[in-house]
């Protein structure tokens, strides 16, 4: 299809690109000046060869888009590269574990390859950014929680994600708050609120107290019918919310670490509003409500009414995050 790339008016409208860069798959957008979107698109991560294929296959849908549509370079503001790991200022992740990278200047990569300027982000700050920018624009301060198989985390003042000088400003999966933990954690240390929130740590604990001979609920827990291999966050969430005492309180634990790490990050930020995304967002009020009472419970008083709720963007927020942060009416293009 092709794309007009001139209004009736002769004024000729730019548009820009969102990239998510995830373990399994890249998803892709492009947007127009107005917002707009106008197509989306997703391929297969290569993580051969330590992911070094990347970001040329990247490279190589932009510039098959551009031929597809008749867009040339003069028409497209800019790309928008989330990733997920630590980004610099200037565009450096040092090491992504899931891609196999070590440190690459994601910017100055993919502008050599598209001769595109680019913007590069952290993939927890971007899907934040997506969410503030799609609802929240305006808020002076706003802070984004995402829960899947870690816990993620984006801060945004004043329009802008921060991202501290090491790339890691706003992650919170890494707050050292859980007391009672015996593992380590994906990042070296032990007691991480992500091994407690996370859905790998929820299937983890259930599984622990499933195994616990000093448990006696745990004999007769409705969870003992699961096949203990294949077992999910979700299949503790549904059993949680039928009842079942081992699972309730897995949920309860969580619940009450995740409030608490929020109640962290109120005490150091004071955001207008806190927003929870990622898959385990499905769980709905059920999980929130327990969040919203640790929350409660744990945060300094003035904050205690900050508004805690469930995102709206989905999965989108990453690609529309990430053309956020090329997009001149967002202001956020670091310098
Ligand atoms: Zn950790």
């Amino acid at each position: 299809m092709m794309i007009m790339m001139k209004t009736d008016t002769g004024y000729e409208k730019r548009y820009y690109f969102g990239i998510d860069i995830g373990g399994t798959s890249v998803k892709a957008a492009v947007f127009d000046e107005s917002d707009n979107t106008v197509g989306t698109y997703e391929f297969a991560t290569d993580k051969e060869d330590n992911g070094s294929h990347i970001l040329n296959d990247v490279a190589d849908f932009v510039s098959s888009w551009m031929n597809e549509n008749g867009a040339d370079a003069s028409v497209i503001g800019g790309i928008g590269i989330g990733v997920p790991g630590a980004v610099l200022d200037d565009g450096t992740v040092n090491g992504c574990v899931n891609l196999g990278w070590g440190v690459v200047n994601v910017k100055a990569e993919l502008e050599r390859l598209t001769g595109i300027r680019t913007v590069a982000g952290n993939d927890a700050n971007v899907a934040a950014l997506g969410e503030y920018a799609g609802y929240y624009a305006g808020l002076s301060s706003f802070f984004f929680v995402t829960l899947g198989t870690g816990v993620g985390g984006g801060l945004i003042m004043n329009g802008r994600p921060v991202c501290g000088i090491n790339g890691a400003a706003a992650e919170i999966g890494h707050l050292p708050i859980v007391t009672d933990e015996d593992r380590m954690c994906t990042c070296g240390k032990k007691g991480c609120l992500e091994q407690a929130a996370s859905a790998t740590g929820i299937v983890h604990e259930a599984l622990k107290r499933l195994n616990s001979a000093s448990d006696s609920s745990a004999a007769v827990s409705s969870l003992q019918k699961y096949d203990k291999a294949a077992l999910t966050a979700k299949d503790v969430f549904d059993e949680a919310k039928a009842g079942d005492i081992v699972a309730g309180s897995v949920i309860d634990r969580a619940a009450e670490y995740l409030g608490r790490g929020i109640a962290c990050v109120a005490c150091a930020v004071n955001p207008e509003c806190i927003v929870i995304g990622g898959g385990m967002a499905a769980a709905g009020e059920y999980f929130l409500d327990k969040v919203r009472a640790s929350y409660r419970a744990n945060v300094f008083y003035p904050m205690k009414d900050t508004p805690i709720v469930k995102a709206e963007l989905g999965n989108d927020a990453g690609v529309y995050g990430a053309a956020h942060l090329v997009m001149p009416s967002s202001n956020n293009e670091r310098k």
